[in-house]
């Protein structure tokens, strides 16, 4: 169960085999290279008063050493505790005054802004580190010599806390323990067959759930390597598909990447591209085997419990679903109302049950209570079905689910008939709030670029699918749709531009 001698296991013996391409210097580090600095990390920890279950937060550019400070956590035994780049200080401060981290790193560039607010939090000691991974961090880490003894962990013990992605709400620390994090990344590694000959391009931020656990803790437990880069780059991922085997992505890499040229060719001599953190639409599944032959799997995950379900790796990729429950995790979907199991082929709300499943929302009894049951279900909040094969799809989710004159209106099955229109490229379905219906149906959407499309011809073309209480009383074009980093569509941002449409 103990995290760090999971994630080194593969590599014991195996000093001078690559983990890790760095795109920015084109240096290649090996195991015995990165494990003996994530060693002098924990050292800097230990040095630093970060005794173990502390937790150590981080707001930094992705680089490597941010990856050796993750493992030096583990091996002392300190909880991760990294924060989104885009977060601005007040965010920081709440993150700070609610964790109450040992430790701060950031950004050197904002260090004077945010030592302050981390001194009145009670922060221990703020360090830096920069995208060219200079700063005291990294100071402090030449200093040391190798060699640590990880920290004794139970598989109960916290490894790290991580923060939703504030798409529903304000954003709350998911407390992740050694165990959760491991088995999930072996199911992973065992589900995707990983092998020492894999090599990952890694594209993902490493302050969220897919690029640093899926992504980094699979790697590590294969003991494969990664094309490591700071950001995503369309044309750059397309040339490395030529050296490597895997892409994880969020739909919108496979959208970008479609636009490149020469990418049946590039994409020939990959095994395997995963996507997921947000639905990849069906469209961008069949035009990207039509072009490069390969079924995207698509997975399910969240911060809360790491992945759930994964579309198969034999067997058919279905667009549109995210495959079967991993295994070893359970997922039931129930009514949202009694929370009772419904018969299969029915919406309700997604349940899961597993190793994988986080310990409970940091200092946040009342809102762990209401999510994680007594039974070990975690209630996802995400609304799904599971079809006649077992497959699995996300109909959206309960937050989002519009209620207009009492009916119940699920948006993703009018921007599914919206999306099928020609000349129209994606689509948003929200509530708004309307005098007579409570909410009103709001479709957002996005033409094709160049495409004439109008209200009319969407209106006429889906209308005769939808009872009438479903259709859209307003469509708004817009050029694209509000998203954040990991490509998920804020649905919370257009209500709030709309919200005064029927005023
Ligand atoms: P918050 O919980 O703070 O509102 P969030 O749920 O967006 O934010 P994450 O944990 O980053 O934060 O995202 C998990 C969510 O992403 C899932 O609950 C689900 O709604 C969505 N998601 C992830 N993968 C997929 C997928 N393959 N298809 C559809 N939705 C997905
Ligand atoms: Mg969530």
């Amino acid at each position: 169960n103990h995290l760090a001698g999971r994630l080194r296991a593969a590599s014991i013996g195996r000093d001078d085999a690559p983990f890790l391409k760095n795109h920015q210097t084109g240096q290649t580090v090996t195991y015995g290279a990165f494990f003996a600095n994530a060693e002098r990390m924990a050292k800097v920890l230990a040095d630093h008063g970060v005794a173990p279950g502390d937790r150590v937060a981080v707001q930094a550019p992705k680089t490597q050493a941010m990856l050796e400070l993750y493992v030096g956590c583990v091996l002392a035994g300190a909880v991760f505790l990294p924060l989104n780049t885009a977060y601005t200080g007040a965010e920081i401060d709440y993150f700070l005054g609610d964790a109450e981290p040992a430790l701060l790193v950031c950004d050197p560039a904002k260090e004077a802004a945010l030592a302050s607010l981390a001194r009145s939090a009670g922060v221990g000691a703020v360090l830096t580190v920069d995208a060219r991974e200079n700063g005291s961090l990294i100071e402090a880490r030449d200093r040391q010599t190798p060699g640590f003894e990880a920290v004794v962990r139970s598989g109960d013990d916290l490894a790290a806390i991580l923060y939703t992605s504030g798409t529903t709400g304000r954003s709350k620390g998911a407390m992740l323990s050694h165990r959760a994090l491991a088995s999930n990344a072996q199911t992973l590694k065992e589900y995707w067959q990983f092998t020492s000959d894999d090599v990952l391009i890694h594209a993902l931020p490493i302050f969220h759930t897919h690029g640093l656990f899926v992504a980094t803790n699979v790697t590590l437990m294969a003991g494969s390597s990664c094309i490591f880069m700071a950001a995503f780059d369309a044309e750059r991922i397309r040339d490395y598909m030529r050296e490597a085997t895997v892409l994880m992505g969020v739909p919108t890499f496979y959208v970008r990447l479609l636009e490149t040229e020469g990418l049946a060719d590039a994409a020939r001599g990959m095994r395997l591209f995963v996507s997921g953190s947000a639905p990849l639409l069906a469209e961008t599944h069949d035009r990207w085997r039509a072009v490069t032959g390969h079924a995207i799997l698509e997975r399910y995950g969240m911060t809360e419990t790491n992945m759930n379900s994964s579309n198969p790796y034999d067997g058919e990729r279905r667009a549109g679903t995210v495959g079967f429950a991993l295994p070893g995790v359970e997922i039931i979907v129930t009514d949202p109302d009694t929370g009772a199991e419904l018969p299969q082929g029915e919406v309700g709300v997604l349940e899961v049950r597993g190793p994988n499943v986080f310990s409970g929302y940091w200092r946040m009894p009342e809102k762990t209570a209401e999510e994680l049951r007594g039974n070990g279900f975690f209630i996802t909040g995400d609304l799904a079905r599971i079809d006649d094969d077992g497959y699995i799809t996300i109909v959206g989710r309960a937050k989002d689910m519009i209620i207009t004159g009492g009916y119940n209106v699920y948006p993703k099955e009018i921007e599914l008939l919206i999306d099928d229109v020609s000349g129209v490229a994606e689509s948003a379905v929200i509530g708004v709030p309307h005098p007579d219906f409570g909410e009103a149906v709001v479709a957002v959407v996005v033409p094709e670029p160049g495409s004439a499309v109008t209200e009319d011809a969407i209106m006429s073309a889906i209308a005769p699918a939808l009872a009438r209480f479903k259709q859209p009383k307003k469509l708004i074009f817009r050029d694209e749709l509000p998203r954040n980093t990991m490509g998920k569509v804020q649905k919370k941002e257009l209500r709030e531009i709309h919200r005064d449409l029927f005023k």
